[in-house]
């Protein structure tokens, strides 16, 4: 059996990760190590095949006795710990949910539905560094991975919602945090009349935003009653290190000879784990609207085409539908004013699942 050490695996990812290894059964095909920086040396939880002692995650003796390491554990860690591992000449699998990695020429981008082929050449010619893509650009392919299958796309636009789990647990705790404290507001005693006692709630909850006792450490701002059309770091063209990722990211899973455009704003609404996106989808050539529904929905088992009518759109395609699930709705599919070459659609995914933990885990089947 191979030995398959877990990093990061009681952080958000990493829970997830574990969570549908379990489900999937996939504690029986290894021997399974865990590695922790807090929790070195305490009993491990009782996972199949699980090594019973919790490993120091920076000891590079115990990591490089692994054939596998995945890490959920962060970038810094990366950083830090896998060019040591490489120079001591370590040759196991490195697979990695951490952006640090992911454009290192060594190193693919697994999302293998999309990109199952480059994944397996990639094996079969000697590569030992596999990373998990951005969420919202995983989630992305693989709800309009038919289409650019077909090279249909010419260019395309994503403007993204995306929630607070990818901000980190704190975070996500803080928008919770953030809705409790107007909950405590809301139970005050207002006149009788609606659209009064609307206007005055309003005026209680956005004066809450300035409140010092307002809870907005990890976010800075008000996430709940708002949004937030920044995520990550300044890049010197103006874009945000998440919009910057859309194209780079998706044109080297796709191992497109021409690079393909894509470009939009990335938004932190306050959902809770599923990103949303909307697209503006500029086709190389007119297409009727039942080929490209089809090329969607048939692209791979998890995209759920949802018909563009009010109601089923509304129950459907939706983060409340779409959480804890691996579904993939993609709807609001339609010609756009602009020209018979524009399409608009619309999408959904848990961004701790196919955005984060599940490709890492296909890639572990597909290594072992
Ligand atoms: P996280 O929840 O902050 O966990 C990271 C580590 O924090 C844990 O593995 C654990 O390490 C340590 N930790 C300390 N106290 C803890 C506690 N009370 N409970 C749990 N863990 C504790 O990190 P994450 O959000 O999963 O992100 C991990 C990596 O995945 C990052 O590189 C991130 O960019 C990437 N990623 C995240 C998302 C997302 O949605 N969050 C999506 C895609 C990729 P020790 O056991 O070693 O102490």
């Amino acid at each position: 059996m191979h030995k398959v050490g877990i990093i990061g695996w009681r952080g958000m990812v990493g829970s997830v990760l574990m969570e549908r290894m379990q489900e999937e059964g996939d504690f029986n095909k290894i021997k399974s190590y865990l590695f922790s920086g807090g929790l070195k040396g305490e009993k491990a939880p009782d996972y199949t095949n699980c090594h019973e002692t919790i490993l120091n995650s920076d000891n590079l003796e115990e990591l490089m006795d692994m054939d596998i390491l995945i890490s959920c554990q962060g970038g810094d860690y990366t950083k830090k710990i896998h060019p040591q591992l490489r120079a001591q000449n370590w040759q196991g699998i490195w697979i990695d949910a951490a952006s640090a990695l992911r454009m290192d020429e060594k190193a693919i981008i697994v999302l293998d539905p999309v990109n199952k082929n480059q994944i397996e050449q990639g094996l079969n010619r000697g590569v030992k560094d596999f990373v998990g893509g951005n969420c919202t650009v995983s989630l992305m392919l693989m709800g309009l991975g038919g289409l650019f299958k077909e090279g249909l796309v010419e260019w395309m636009t994503s403007m993204t919602y995306q929630a607070a789990s990818g901000a980190g647990a704190r975070n996500m705790i803080e928008l919770l945090e953030q809705m409790q404290f107007f909950s405590q507001k809301y139970s005050s005693q207002l006149t009788a009349n609606a659209a009064t006692t609307a206007l005055e709630y309003e005026k209680l909850m956005t004066g809450s935003f300035n409140d010092s006792q307002f809870p907005k450490e990890q976010f800075g701002h008000p996430l709940a009653l708002s949004l937030l059309p920044w995520i990550d770091v300044k890049m010197e063209n103006g874009q945000s290190k998440e919009e910057w990722k859309a194209q780079n990211e998706a044109n080297k899973i796709l191992g497109t000879n021409k690079t393909i455009p894509i470009d939009g704003t990335c938004v932190r609404v306050a959902a809770l784990r599923c990103h949303s996106q909307a697209f503006t989808i500029k086709l190389k050539k007119s297409v009727d609207i039942k080929t490209i529904e089809s090329l969607i929905a048939e692209a791979n088992p998890w995209v759920e085409l949802v018909p563009n009518e009010r109601d089923i759109t509304c129950q459907k395609l939706t983060p409340a539908y779409t959480t804890g699930t691996m579904k993939i709705p993609v709807g609001r599919v339609r010609k756009m004013t602009l020209g018979d070459d524009y399409l608009n659609a619309f999408s959904i995914g848990d961004q701790l699942l196919w955005g984060a933990a599940e490709p890492l885990r296909r890639t572990l089947q597909m290594v072992l």
